[in-house]
Parts: structure tokens; C-alpha cells; sequence
């Protein structure tokens, strides 16, 4: 199947010659049509398989037609980064269709998003926090609003956003076509789907499984040796980009350091930084600045870098949603990649899970020379007194 089956119009068609975009990807093949028809659909796919295309190709070619400068197809998002990332794809697609689109998310000052609203836009990519804020604040409005889409409505929910997502509801129009991606369906998200959506069609790409083109590789390892052993896998192992996945925001940040200070190139993206150091940051990772972005979960999604070589979980995720979404950060589009999860004696039972429930095989490996049976190493307190204040009870710990 060619991309000249869907019949869009030449102003797209070039931007996706241009994007070297030679086949559809299965929920584009699946999806295009049934959006193009004009059908509310219920998408279960993941990030990396590109439903963003399946659903903003068709949107542009609806929108060529009808009125400019109103709001007639909005796009909401659970993080920044996935808002900037469409946003970016939108205005390369559709650079030649004379449609504007703007991002709208917190963190940053309005008052660029207000001049943007006021000079009209026919898109609009944004988080639910923010864009509340304008609904209510009546800088926005979405009367003439003829799509929406909910995009990763399982993280929207993980994140607290379903409430802001009624109220947004609110504003909408009731005759509209709404589309629906989620990368897993718990009951939270059907309840949802059910109220929004009129008889959608159920469009399923790559559910939990992750993609087929990532090997999956065990790392046992004592909690206090896992730096050590990172450092070796990095100095050990051939790779392009990597991802890092730590279960806290300090550790993504004292991780980041550490690398840092061994002269590895690597750079934290947590929640605690300012909008523009976290782009800043993706930024970065995205033009070879830094080889290794350390992130947490929350932070990392959306991040749309197609090259990752590998994934490794230093802190082994909690869920196996969490692990298939981490992992599809690698073998996107049609690279492959690769999957290290360091596990330590109490991560077993969640091993046991993840290889029921995402159905791929977990190798074990090691590094031969790595000293496994390393004692740890306690640093001696460098400021004396330090402290001082302490329950005089506490159990103190030998300095080696
Ligand atoms: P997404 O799932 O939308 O985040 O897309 C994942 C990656 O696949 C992005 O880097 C896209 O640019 C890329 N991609 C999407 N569709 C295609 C396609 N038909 N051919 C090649 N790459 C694609």
C-alpha cells in the first residue's frame, strides 16, 4: 500500500515525499481511511508506531476546505513534549496548506499563546491544564470546533487529567468527530470512550506488546553496584543514542551528574526543570548534543527521537504498561534496538510479571570482568558535624 491511495491532496502529499515517508505504518493504513470518512475512532496503539500522522494527515486534508482562522480541530495531549512534538509534525505536513497551529501547555508565559489565538489558528495542540485556563478565561473558544482528539488518554488519566478533560468536554461542540488513542484501555479509559465516542471504530496496532523490533536483556545486580555496572555497560557496548529510565526525579538528576563527572555526554530531563531547560534538554538529545538523556517516566513521554539504540531501565518499572512504553523509545520506525532492565533481588516478582504479561523473553546477561561481589562502599562524611541534630539512637554506619 502507497500513500497514493488515500487520496490526499498534493500540498500534503509533497510534505510527506519530503518526510520520506514511502509506506503507511499499519494504524496509518488502518486509521487514514476511517478518519478521512469522517468516523470517531477508538485507537489502541503506542507511541512509535506513528498514529500521529494517522490522525493529523486526515485532519489537514478536512481542513483545506472551510473557514481560516477559527478553531476547528483540537488536539489534546498529556505532556509538553508531545504537544510541541505534533505541533512541529503539524506545521511540516502542513506547510503548504496556509492551516496555522498552535501549542498551548502551562509552564511558560501566555502571553505569546494569547497574540497566537488572537491572530487565529485553525489548530490547536495542547495539555488540558492550560488549555482550561484559556477556555475559562474566554481567550479561547471552540464553537466552530469540528475534530478532537484525545492523545495518550491512558497517560492523560495516569496523570490526573481526567477531570480537566470533563470540563473541557463542556465546551466542545456535541457535533464533532472524536478520535481516541490510548496505548492501553483500563475501565477509567472505556467509561470515557463510551461517553465520547459515537460508534467508533475500534482501530488496534501493537497492543502491549511491544514492538517486535527491540531485544529484551536482563541485568541482575546489587542496588549500590548498578553506577558501576552502567558506566561499564556504556564504555562496553556500541551505541547511538540512549535513554535511561530512573524511578525518581533525583535519581534522574544525581544519575545524569555522575555520568557527567565519568565524561560521558549525557544530560537529566525531570519535572523540576524550567519549560525551557527541559526542551533545552530534548533538544540536545535530539541533535547529538548529549548521547544519554536520563529521564523518568513522566518526562520522558513524548519524547520522539526515532534513532534510540537503546532503552535501559536503571530502576526496573513498576508495571508492564510502564515497561512497554519505556522500551518503545528504541526500534521505532524501522530501526531496531535494544532493551537493558538492571534487576535487583527484590525487582523478581515484577520480572515474573513483565514476562507474563508483555510476552516477550527476558535474557539474562552479564559483563564478564565486572565485579559483581564489589563491597559497597560507604563515603566518609567530608563536613564534620555534619550530622550534628541526629537521634543520639540512630544507628550509625561505619565508614570504610
Ligand atoms: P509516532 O508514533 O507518531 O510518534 O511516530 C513514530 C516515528 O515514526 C516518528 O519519528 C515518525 O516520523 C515516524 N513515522 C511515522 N510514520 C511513518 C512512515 N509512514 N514511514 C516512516 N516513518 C514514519
Amino acid at each position: 500500500m502507497s500513500f497514493k491511495s488515500f487520496q490526499l491532496e498534493n500540498k500534503i502529499m509533497k510534505q510527506i515525499e519530503e518526510l520520506n515517508y514511502i509506506q503507511p505504518t499499519p494504524i496509518q493504513t488502518k486509521a487514514i481511511p476511517v478518519v478521512l470518512q469522517g468516523r470517531d475512532v477508538m485507537g489502541l496503539a503506542q507511541t512509535g508506531t506513528g498514529k500521529t500522522a494517522a490522525f493529523v494527515l486526515p485532519i489537514l486534508q478536512r481542513l483545506l476546505k472551510g473557514p481560516r482562522k477559527v478553531i476547528r480541530a483540537l488536539i489534546i495531549a498529556p505532556t509538553r513534549e508531545l504537544v510541541e512534538q505534533t505541533n512541529s509534525f503539524i506545521k511540516i505536513v502542513g506547510k503548504n496548506t496556509g492551516l496555522k497551529s498552535l501549542a498551548v501547555y502551562g509552564g511558560v508565559n501566555s502571553y505569546q499563546q494569547i497574540i497566537g489565538l488572537k491572530r487565529g489558528v485553525e489548530i490547536v495542540v495542547a495539555c488540558p491544564g492550560r488549555l482550561l485556563d484559556h477556555l475559562q478565561q474566554k481567550v479561547l473558544n471552540l464553537k466552530n470546533l469540528e475534530v478532537l482528539v484525545l492523545d495518550e488518554a491512558d497517560h492523560m488519566f495516569d496523570m490526573g487529567f481526567l477531570p480537566d478533560l470533563k470540563r473541557i468536554l463542556h465546551y466542545v461542540p456535541a457535533k464533532r468527530q472524536t478520535l481516541l488513542f490510548s496505548a492501553t484501555m483500563p475501565d477509567t479509559i472505556q467509561e470515557l470512550a463510551y461517553s465520547i465516542l459515537k460508534d467508533p471504530a475500534l482501530i488496534e496496532v501493537n497492543y502491549t506488546a511491544p514492538l517486535k523490533s527491540i531485544s529484551h536483556y536482563l541485568f541482575p545486580v546489587e542496588q549500590h553496584l548498578k553506577t558501576a555496572l552502567l558506566m561499564e555497560i556504556l564504555k562496553t557496548t556500541e551505541a547511538g543514542p540512549i535513554l535511561i529510565f530512573t524511578r525518581t526525579k533525583h535519581r534522574a538528576k544525581s544519575l545524569g551528574e555522575k555520568l557527567n563527572r565519568k565524561g560521558f555526554s549525557a544530560i537529566a530531563l525531570q519535572g523540576n526543570l524550567s519549560q525551557n531547560k527541559r526542551q533545552a534538554a530534548l533538544n540536545g538529545f535530539r541533535n547529538g548534543t548529549f548521547q544519554i538523556l536520563v529521564a523518568t517516566d513522566i518526562a520522558a513521554r513524548g519524547i520522539d527521537v526515532t534513532e534510540i539504540t537503546h532503552v535501559i531501565n536503571f530502576d526496573i518499572p513498576d508495571t508492564p504498561d510502564a515497561y512497554t512504553h519505556r522500551t518503545g523509545r528504541t526500534g521505532r520506525a524501522k530501526c531496531t534496538g535494544e532493551a537493558f532492565t538492571f534487576v535487583c533481588k527484590d525487582d523478581l516478582k515484577i520480572v515474573h510479571t513483565l514476562e507474563r504479561q508483555v510476552g516477550v523473553e527476558l535474557i539474562c546477561r552479564t559483563i564478564s570482568g565486572f565485579n559483581y561481589d564489589a563491597e559497597q562502599k560507604i563515603e566518609r562524611q567530608s563536613r564534620p558535624g555534619r550530622f550534628r541534630g541526629y537521634s543520639r539512637n540512630r544507628k550509625r554506619v561505619k565508614a570504610s
